[in-house]
């Protein structure tokens, strides 16, 4: 698999550009991936991109970034997120919605987006909504990845990943070819803190309080597509595949 474009303007927002750009597409993909956490849909997102050149932009990303130390002065805003993201709980929507902003390149950029952690909530949607209609552009699909809870715990407590790149790997689903070691980077892999097990129950009960809702949200605007998340990501991203092609305008 191609490693994941380095995404700068995503991570640190503000005035910092990619050093490499999307190329630009006739018809860009739009998508929001939805689905528990552990789900997949970090992996899918970076199969999509190698498919369509569309940036994978996690706002959880953002959030691991900060709290990393890479980014110099860290706002008040990001300071909040980071505590709220420690603890498991969900980032207040406000400074959610002020983070995303101030990364509107992304979201207008030429060579579309796929969102993965974002919108989380129904007022998040709606923010999305607004903000790609003052751009003039519009969202081609919610992709909507199911799986029974215990199967998505599994691959919760399973996951690795790595710090530089934000390449997924999994123990037993996905291993790296070297145990502990990115593919792409040879840097050790690391379990994130809220992967840890007394955390992930917080994150299931939140998954289901704030972001079911928003399965309704797009099923009531007729943009969402459900699939099957399990068997392998190459599976998974057969049926996304076959999905977006017959129920879709979007270009894949
Ligand atoms: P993720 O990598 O998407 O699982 O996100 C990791 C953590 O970052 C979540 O458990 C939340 O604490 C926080 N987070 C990420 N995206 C959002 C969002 N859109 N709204 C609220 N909190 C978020």
């Amino acid at each position: 698999m191609d490693a994941p474009r380095e995404r700068t303007s995503w991570l640190q927002g503000g005035g910092a550009v990619c050093r490499t750009p999307p190329r630009a597409v006739a018809r860009p993909s739009r998508l929001v991936l939805l689905g528990p956490p552990g789900v997949g849909k970090g992996t899918q997102a970076q199969l999509l991109f190698v498919h369509t050149g569309a940036c994978a932009l996690s706002t959880g990303d953002i959030f691991r970034n900060a709290k990393s130390g890479t980014v110099e002065r860290p706002s008040p805003a990001m300071r909040t997120a980071v505590t709220s993201m420690n603890r498991g709980e969900l980032v207040p929507d406000d400074i959610v919605l002020s983070i995303v902003h101030e990364r509107l390149r992304c979201l207008t950029c030429r060579g579309g987006f796929l969102l993965d952690g974002f919108p989380r909530t129904v007022a998040q949607a709606e923010a999305l909504d607004q903000l790609l209609a003052n751009e003039g552009l519009h969202l081609h699909a919610a992709l909507h990845y199911e799986l029974p809870t215990r199967a998505v715990v599994s691959r919760l407590t399973g996951r690795r990943t790595c710090p530089v790149c934000k390449t997924v790997f999994h123990l037993t689903s996905r291993p790296p070819k070297s145990a502990g070691l990115c593919d792409y980077c040879h840097g050790p892999l690391v379990q994130r803190a809220d992967d840890e097990p007394e955390t992930v129950g917080v994150r299931m009960a939140e998954y289901v309080e704030c972001t079911a809702p928003l399965v309704d949200y797009y099923r009531a605007h007729g943009r969402l597509r459900t699939i099957d998340a399990s068997g392998t990501p190459n599976e998974v991203f057969e049926r996304t595949l076959s999905i977006l092609h017959s129920a879709t305008r979007a270009p894949v």
